[in-house]
């Protein structure tokens, strides 16, 4: 199945490590413009040395009134990734304030700030768009020590669907895909330990961890024409693991 967005404008959060870069470089390779969010500058300028076309925008997104300023000349988008998170792990009688306020403010207010300002455009244009938001299996799946980020990526999957519900009659569908362990930098923090990793994989039926291209390809299909008349869905990328 081939898949190009050429024509199309995309906006990837997230886009100096991890699924968000790669996100980034699939979708300038299948010919779509891209804008690059994130707050490290030295992430962004190694992704424009690895891809030129790529246009860089370096805000933390936690802060609502700086990202409005950096958005402010972004210029129509056809296509959202609200892929940036954060994922400080802490175990519940240990929750602090200052953990779950920024939680919450980058895994969904964020979300929602960017969408907000993405599908205004999107609705006054009338043409319609696709935006991807990336939840986990950690929306619907109790683990341990994840309790601030569970409530933030189950918060996502309901944001996603009424997003879905309200944008929809302007043609812009709304979906997430919810992946297992990915051992990037944020995967690497907390799954390295090979005891906690084993016991996450034998409850995987497919007795493994998600590479990130399994992550990119999902999210490259719910952008696309291909997956047209999809709306408001929570599409798993991990081996099996939510259906135990
Ligand atoms: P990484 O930590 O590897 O990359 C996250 C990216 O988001 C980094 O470029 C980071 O920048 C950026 N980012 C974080 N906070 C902010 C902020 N406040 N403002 C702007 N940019 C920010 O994460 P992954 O690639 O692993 O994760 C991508 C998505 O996938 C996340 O939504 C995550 O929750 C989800 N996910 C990941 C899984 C995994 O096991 N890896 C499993 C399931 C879901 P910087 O490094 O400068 O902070």
């Amino acid at each position: 199945m081939e898949i190009t967005f050429a024509g199309k404008r995309a906006l990837v959060t997230g886009a100096g490590k991890g699924i968000g870069r790669a996100t980034a470089l699939a979708l300038a390779r299948s010919r779509a413009e891209v804008t690059a969010v994130t707050r490290t500058q030295a992430d962004l300028d190694s992704l424009l040395l690895e891809c030129p076309s790529i246009k860089p925008v370096c805000v933390d997104l936690a802060d609502w009134d700086a990202t409005d300023a950096a958005l402010k000349d972004l210029g129509p988008v056809d296509l959202l990734v609200n892929n940036a998170a954060c994922a400080p792990l802490q175990s519940f009688l240990e929750v602090t304030p200052e953990k779950f306020d920024m939680s919450f403010n980058i895994n969904v207010k964020a979300a929602l700030h960017v969408a907000q300002i993405v599908a205004r455009g999107m609705k006054a244009r009338g043409s319609g768009g696709s935006i991807v938001n990336i939840s986990s299996q950690a929306s619907q799946c109790a683990l341990k020590d994840h309790a601030v980020y569970c409530a933030t990526k189950a918060a996502l999957d309901m944001l996603t669907k009424v997003m879905a519900l309200e944008l929809g009659p302007y043609q812009v569908r709304v979906n997430s895909v919810n992946p297992t362990v990915v051992m990037t930098k944020m995967g690497k923090m907390n799954w390295s330990d090979p005891e906690k990793a084993k016991a996450m994989t034998s409850r995987i039926p497919m007795g493994k961890f998600a590479e990130v291209e399994d992550v990119v390809n999902s999210i490259l299909f719910l952008l696309s024409d291909k997956s047209a008349m999809t709306n408001g869905v929570t599409l798993p990328v991990d081996g099996g693991f939510l259906v135990c």
